[in-house]
């Protein structure tokens, strides 16, 4: 610790040249002792109480001293565009927004309103899109202040389903009272929950028929042919054949249902898939034969990895063998090749049958899509095979291509990344 004269001497520089001057004058007589006294009293005080910085700068006698730290860098200032919104927030929402002023012209917008239709700022609002409900929803928000909401319409250039709310909210920096405007696009929602009541309707008819007709045939059972043993032969084979087609389709909806709630989970595990399409093709060699339909294997004899799940890979060549033979000509031939084509693994069914016109390709994989449901239902289809095969497919980060020629066959190719085998 410094020393007072110390002190004086280092920081007090002032003071000490005080009493540098002091000293001689007390030693040599010029002062009496009272006053040299009094000087030194004086000078000690001015010495302890005059700052040697300023407050600003010197640190407090009694707080400790704090390494300097730097702070956090300040936030970007939020860009205000005179109309009292802050431009990012409006870029933030997910959803269309724009602000017009008292008379309902467009101040602001966002990227979603752009999207939706093109925004002409400084424009009536009726410009971007031009619904009656939404007008009358910014006229009422304008002269009520309340908050309103409506139900939007569009027909072109597509149909569009819209929900809009409009805030009245009053501007601080021009006092003035704005409207927000926020629109949401409801039209994928809608589409979804529309396809979904139409897989439930769908699926609900294509039991229904079987069940009906077994119930009719059971009434016959009990009353008509009671005495008559070849009309209940005859009937009970349609009944067994009914009670199939339902379990099919029970089977085909189970399947597609749990496929769809793992269809984001890729496969973790290699599998071979020669042997699957060589199980495939043993399993449906009877179904061939009964058809008349010539089974031919390009299988190789190495294994063919890819990442995948054994049973639904299975399920891919099973269907799609099995609508070969179906759709297949009498007297025909069924091709299944296996092949490895750059870092890809292909598996083609090609057939010689009846072939598929081109406007009903794009629609194929669609839950009970079929060309001709009388031909799928004699051939015992459920109209899901080609749709769990898509399904799968893009489990598997593959991809399902099909050509056709109407009268002379189709082809159906499934295209994955093959694994490449570690060690
Ligand atoms: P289905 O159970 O009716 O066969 P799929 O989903 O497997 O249902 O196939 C949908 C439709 O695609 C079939 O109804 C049929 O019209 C057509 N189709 C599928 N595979 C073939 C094929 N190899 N040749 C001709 N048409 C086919």
């Amino acid at each position: 610790m410094d020393t007072f004269v110390e002190h004086l001497l280092k920081r007090r520089a002032a003071p000490a040249a005080v009493v540098a001057v002091v000293c001689p004058f007390l030693l040599w007589g010029g002062l009496t002792p009272q006053w040299a006294l009094a000087g030194l009293a004086a000078v000690v005080a001015w010495a302890g109480l005059w700052p040697t910085t300023s407050p600003a700068d010197a640190p407090s006698a009694t707080a400790p001293t704090v390494p300097l730290q730097k702070s956090a860098a300040p936030a970007a200032p939020v860009a205000m565009a005179g109309h009292g919104l802050p431009l990012s927030l409006l870029d933030a929402l997910p959803d269309a927004a724009l602000l017009l002023d008292s008379r309902g012209l467009i101040v602001t917008s966002n990227a979603a309103a752009q999207a939706l239709s093109a925004v002409l700022i400084g424009r009536p609002h009726s410009h971007w899109v031009r619904a009656p409900e939404l007008l009358d929803a910014v006229k009422t928000a304008r002269e009520t202040g309340e908050q309103q909401r409506c139900h939007v319409r569009l027909f072109t250039p597509v149909e569009r389903s819209l929900a809009a709310i409009v805030s009245p909210i009053a501007n601080e920096e021009t006092s003035s009272r704005q409207l927000l405007v926020i629109v949401r696009d409801l039209t994928d929602q809608e589409q979804l929950s529309r396809l979904h009541a139409d897989f439930v309707a769908n699926a609900s008819h294509e039991l229904r028929t079987p069940l009906a007709s077994i119930r009719g045939f059971v009434e016959t059972l009990q009353g008509a042919a009671k005495e008559d043993p070849a009309a209940q032969a005859r009937f009970l084979a349609i009944m067994q054949a009914q009670a199939e087609r339902m379990s099919r389709l029970i089977e085909d909806l189970l399947s597609l249902s749990r496929i769809e709630l793992r269809e984001h989970v890729a496969p973790t595990t290699p599998v071979d898939l020669n042997g699957i399409a060589q199980d495939a093709i043993a399993s449906l060699k009877q179904a061939a034969e009964k058809n008349d339909v010539t089974l031919i294997a390009n299988i190789p004899h190495d294994q063919t990895l890819v990442i995948g799940d054994r049973d639904e890979l299975a399920q891919v060549a099973q269907n799609l063998v099995q609508n070969a033979i179906k759709y297949g000509r009498k007297g025909g031939q069924v091709e299944v090749t296996l092949r490895r084509r750059d870092q890809q693994v292909e598996l083609a069914v090609v057939d010689n049958g009846i072939g598929i016109a081109p406007e009903h390709l794009p629609r194929l994989t669609e839950r009970f899509y079929r060309v001709s449901a009388k031909d799928s239902k004699e051939r015992g289809g459920t109209g899901l095979g080609l749709a769990i095969v898509k399904h799968i497919v893009n489990r598997h980060r593959g991809e399902l291509q099909i050509s056709s020629v109407l009268g002379q066959g189709s082809t159906f190719t499934v295209a994955m990344p093959a694994a490449t085998v570690v060690g």
